[in-house]
């Protein structure tokens, strides 16, 4: 089920909210701004695209122009995203150098939508998962959560011998600011009030 959020910004009057056919994934924030006369600008925040659109657009157009405008930022956020061979591959490498004792390697590694969590492990079925917010994280972050997770391979818990081969990481600090940033980054983003009451069904 698609959530599609309409904000009104500008004094324009109060309007539906509605979901749009074909758009079921992360939120859209569309909203319609009385200074843009003609611009239509589209962009990320967080896990949110936002649409800006004149105050005057109609309807129609509207519905035409947001998805549009949405596969536009998709397709060029998937340029950049490295794929699940490349994650296997990473976390092959980072293992052969950091951690070479440890000779397992994953079944499948795949990017998941996750808000709450960087990258899980599932010990029995040997499936790494990524959070879908690191497609675009600088490499420095994305390797520390895929050798943390490649780690949990072997050592189920956080203790002593996991800490030490984690350890082996040079940049986890620089690693852990970066995503310990993003997340305050979006806290501070949170879902404005007025979002809520506009939430279609
Ligand atoms: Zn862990």
């Amino acid at each position: 089920m698609g959530e599609y959020f309409l904000f009104v910004e500008s004094d324009t009057p109060f309007d539906e909210g509605m979901t749009l056919p074909g758009i079921d994934e992360g939120e859209i924030l569309v909203i319609r701004s009385a200074r843009r006369k003609r611009n239509i600008s589209a962009y990320r925040q967080g896990g949110r695209i936002i649409v800006s659109i004149p105050a005057r657009m109609s309807k129609a157009d509207e519905r035409a122009i947001v998805p549009e405008m949405i596969a536009k930022i998709r397709s060029q956020e998937e340029s950049k995203t490295p794929t699940e061979q490349a994650l296997a591959k990473r976390i092959d490498e980072l293992l052969s150098e950091l951690a070479p004792q440890i000779t397992e390697r994953p079944v499948s590694v795949a990017w998941r939508t996750m808000r709450e969590r960087w990258g899980s492990c599932t010990g029995l079925d040997q499936t790494i998962r990524i959070s879908d917010r690191l497609k675009l994280a600088p490499d420095y972050a994305l390797d520390y959560v895929l050798f943390h997770e490649a780690i949990h391979l072997r050592h189920f818990d956080h203790g002593a011998e996991f800490t030490e081969l984690l350890s082996r990481f040079e940049g986890s600090e620089l690693a852990s600011a970066y995503l310990d940033g993003y997340e305050a980054a979006e806290r501070a983003l949170a879902e404005p009030v007025e979002l809520k009451k506009l939430r279609t069904k």
